[in-house]
């Protein structure tokens, strides 16, 4: 059974349906450290564009897992830290298109929709996913956390210039914190930027897995159904996610190789592993229980698996 190193899953996403995963950035290098995040921490802020991998390397990868016909929805160029980081965006995307006849689409920050070069790498994808959770430089600072050199503004007016211009499809995502931007003063602001910006879906999404910080907490229904009120946007199904695959044989180390990438609640490798007619599902837990490379983390009364991130630079 082949191990692949830059494609993953397919996972669901409750964006998307299945998703296969394309990662073409090192573990947690981003130009931001959401306090929401739940890859954990940024343990490497950039704000560099870097050739991490050889995107011949991911094209080939991407092309033999394909061959295997794999039921998909979409290609989503996630990474696991922010995408537009990666200097072969373009070369990417675009031949990712030549692979697959499914939508490739590209969940991004937005801090980078200002640079030319991204502009145009992601010109080619059929649908970008930007985040707007701050609505001004505090809010930004303390949501976002963004590299130094990064201010609101310039990433709002990047994101409103890319509406402009971009010819696919604009979902943008608004991620809803308790008692930090969920209030009516901050919806409010919210709305009047995002009616600046010609997006074609808005997803109003909480927490629903670890954050980075703990004192994050998801909001309330009733917030969350008054900013649909609001902002107009669709809320998230915060229900567990169904739908996680993996072409490894071994159970356990078909659930390492997702939670890598993707943390998965004690739930979701529940079912995951009934899907696969894993015959001893308490023997996986307790194998992930006593592996120190994976985080449990206690959240919402139930156990979140995630691997744990390490800084890996161009390996
Ligand atoms: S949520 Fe996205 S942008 Fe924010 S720190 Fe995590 S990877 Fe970076």
């Amino acid at each position: 059974m082949k191990e692949y190193r830059y494609v993953y899953g397919p996972v669901p996403s409750r964006r998307m349906g299945i998703s296969l995963g394309v990662s073409q950035i090192p573990q947690k290098v981003c130009n931001n450290s959401c306090i929401y995040c739940q890859l954990g921490r940024t343990l490497q802020m950039s704000n560099k564009k870097e050739d991490f991998y050889n995107y011949e390397d991911i094209l080939d990868e991407a092309a033999d897992y394909l061959k295997g016909k794999p039921y998909l929805d979409v290609i989503t160029v996630v990474g696991e830290g922010e995408p537009t980081l990666y200097s072969h965006l373009g070369e990417l995307i675009t031949g990712l298109k030549k692979l697959t006849d499914k939508p490739v689409a590209v969940i991004t920050n937005g801090a980078l929709l200002m640079d030319e070069e991204v502009k145009k790498g992601l010109s080619n994808a059929d649908i970008v996913l930007p985040s707007l959770d701050a609505y001004d430089e505090k809010s930004f600072k303390i949501i976002n956390r963004p590299h130094g050199k990064i201010s609101f503004s310039e990433v709002y007016k990047g994101i409103r210039d890319f509406s402009e211009t971009f010819s696919g499809q604009l979902w943008m995502e608004t991620m809803l914190m308790n008692g930090i931007n969920d209030d009516d003063a901050s919806l409010y602001k919210l709305k009047e930027l995002l009616d600046g910006i010609k997006y074609d879906r808005l997803y109003i999404n909480t927490p629903v897995r670890p954050p980075a910080e703990c004192e994050v907490k998801e909001s309330s229904v009733e917030r969350i159904e008054r900013a649909v009120d609001l902002l107009g946007g669709v809320a998230i199904n915060l229900a567990a996610s169904k739908g996680f695959y993996s072409e490894i044989k071994d159970d356990y180390e078909a659930v390492l190789s997702i939670i890598k990438r993707h943390p998965m609640n004690q739930h979701e490798i529940k079912s995951f592993l009934e899907e696969r007619d894993c015959q001893d599902k308490d023997t996986v837990f307790e194998k992930l229980l006593s592996n120190d490379e994976v985080e449990k983390i206690d959240y919402k009364g139930y156990v979140t698996y995630r691997g744990v991130a390490k800084v890996k630079k161009g390996e």
